[in-house]
């Protein structure tokens, strides 16, 4: 096994999924690392994401996680395991448009903005809940809503990190206890990158998503 995915499960405890995030690497890299026993792979770009999946074996459990373009869902819908990316309720809708097209219901996560950063999607926590008030009306059939998504800012600060990764803790926890208490399939909470996952773990994130620490660092010139 290679020794930085060693690593890195030593530091993971085993109720903590681990998304490989295979953007920008060849199908070979990623079947190296399918050889070592990770099924879930996370991508962020659709045409990439497509071409990956018709070649590479058909177990993978396939994470959508960069920002989506309403014309680009229809072609990831029949297969996606998880699309952790909403960032709108124009998404959200399409999603549940296209998916009961083909009779599929499909898992999604919210994608809450948590950073400084002006760079980041996401939804603050008014246009979340506005989305799960609606979605517990019965506005979607399609889409099942298994938690959230967020992203901390890039910085060296470790307590600017953990008190993003807390504050979007407390709000799941939040939501989970005003619109989930009777059903458990909310329960995702996906944070936690390269260089951040063990803060975010420690601050109650459940799946992790990881690039560089596995992969190398990316060279986007190959692409
Ligand atoms: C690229 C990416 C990651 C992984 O980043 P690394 O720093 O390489 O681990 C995780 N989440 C999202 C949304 C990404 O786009």
């Amino acid at each position: 096994m290679k020794g930085n995915l060693i690593d890195i499960l030593k530091n993971v405890p085993g109720e903590v999924t681990l998304i490989a995030v295979s953007k920008t690497r060849t199908p070979g890299e990623i079947l190296e690392v399918y050889n070592q026993g990770i099924r879930e792979f996370g991508e962020n770009k659709v045409q990439e994401l497509l071409n990956k999946q018709k070649v590479l074996p058909s177990d993978i459990k396939w994470h959508l996680i960069g920002h989506l373009q309403t014309n680009k869902i229809k072609s990831i819908i029949p297969f996606t395991y998880l699309i952790q990316s909403v960032d709108s309720l124009k998404l959200l809708i399409e999603i549940d448009k296209q998916a009961k097209r083909i009779n599929r219901i499909v898992n999604c996560l919210l994608q809450i903005y948590i950073a400084e950063e002006e760079s980041k999607y996401g939804l603050d926590f008014n246009e979340a809940e506005q989305i799960i008030t609606n979605y517990q009306k019965g506005q979607f059939t399609n889409v099942n809503i298994l938690g959230f998504m967020g992203m901390a800012t890039f910085t060296n600060n470790i307590n600017q990190i953990k008190s993003e990764f807390r504050n979007l803790k407390s709000y799941f926890d939040l939501i989970k206890s005003l619109h989930f208490s009777d059903n458990p399939e909310f329960s995702i909470l996906s944070m936690g990158m390269s260089g951040d996952y063990l803060q975010a773990i420690e601050e109650g994130s459940n799946m992790i998503r990881i690039g560089t620490a596995i992969f190398g660092e990316r060279d986007y010139k190959k692409m």
